[in-house]
């Protein structure tokens, strides 16, 4: 029976000598879903896209991609996906069409010069600028034009805007909506919250080597992580109210004042907090950034 996912990864393990890199990854991209892989510096976001399309190779787990096993058959994968590396080696002393060309010759799956030229429009690209002349962001040009050409079924991203100025970001976007709307299912690294949210259906987080959150970007903005103003009216120790599960400290203003944050059930924290002399409690609202932030540091 054929999968209705496009990626899915099982227990992936993926050490470089005594560095866990990857460390259980489990994960699966639904054909036609557009998903964001978000995590800090380090945590494992190459490694996982690099398995995926068997450039290195996992200690242990599964993955399929579009129902074929890359360690398998990794020249059909490849003939079915667009990949962006997050850094793309070209040849120096040719123009950009030529490596454009060479890229073409490389696939089994042919696409036209009118559709080089088109997303090379698009993407404001040169294609007969030399490729040593060029950019940061024009080089990236380049690797998003390989990655898009000949329309593939599977789009494997490392920081697709990395480099690209707005406006570019912008169209990229744009292209990569187009792309689901044609039917590819689009999997990309970022580190760009309000790109994630502009585009990505879904969005893992990962961290340390595993997925700590999986979820649609509403989700995320909508979930229980309040943050709470309270006042009292005499000087206070908040330590009874950080002992309650998911309450942590965010900010002493003073000897009257707390910031906290509460992750979760609010119902004990609040019952604690009764029994102090509260004179005022404000609950603040916490921005998708703030979210983040508090994932790539959970504990
Ligand atoms: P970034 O956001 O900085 O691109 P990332 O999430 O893509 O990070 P990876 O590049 O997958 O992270 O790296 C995961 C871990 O593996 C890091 O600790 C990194 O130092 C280590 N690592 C990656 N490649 C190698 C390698 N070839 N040899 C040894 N260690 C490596």
């Amino acid at each position: 029976m054929e999968s209705n996912y496009a990626v899915e990864i099982t227990g992936l393990k993926k050490n470089y000598g005594p560095v866990q890199a990857v460390r259980g990854v489990n994960l699966a991209v639904k054909k036609g879903e557009i998903l964001g892989f978000l995590g800090p510096n380090g945590a494992g976001k190459t490694t996982t896209i690099r398995c995926l399309l068997d450039l290195i190779r996992p200690q242990a787990g599964k993955i399929r991609i579009l129902g074929i096993d890359p360690v398998k058959d990794p020249v059909a994968v490849r003939a079915k996906t667009g990949y962006l590396p997050g850094e793309l080696h070209l040849e120096g002393n040719q123009t950009v069409e030529a490596a454009l060309n060479y890229f073409n010759e490389l696939r089994g799956r042919k696409s036209s010069r009118q559709e080089i030229s088109a997303l090379a429009e698009r993407l404001d690209l040169n294609l007969k600028a030399p490729i040593k002349n060029l950019s940061k962001g024009n080089k990236q040009k380049v690797g998003l034009v390989q990655a898009l050409m000949g329309q593939p079924e599977l789009l494997l991203l490392d920081e697709p805007t990395s480099g690209l100025d707005p406006l570019m970001q912008q169209e990229v976007y744009t292209l990569l909506r187009e792309a689901q709307a044609a039917g590819a299912t689009v999997f990309f690294s970022s580190h760009i919250i309000s790109e994630v949210e502009a585009i990505a259906g879904r969005v893992a987080i990962i961290r340390d080597g595993v997925i700590v959150e999986e979820a649609d970007p509403a989700q995320l903005a909508t979930m229980a992580l309040r943050r709470y103003r309270v006042r009292f009216r005499t000087p206070v120790d908040p330590e009874p109210l950080t002992a309650v599960a998911g309450t942590s400290l965010i900010r002493r203003e003073s000897a009257h004042e707390v910031i906290l944050q509460v992750e979760g059930e609010v119902d004990r924290f609040l019952k604690i907090l009764a029994a102090f002399p509260v004179s005022d409690l404000q609950s603040e609202h916490l921005s998708l950034e703030e979210i983040f932030l508090t994932f790539y540091q959970k504990e």
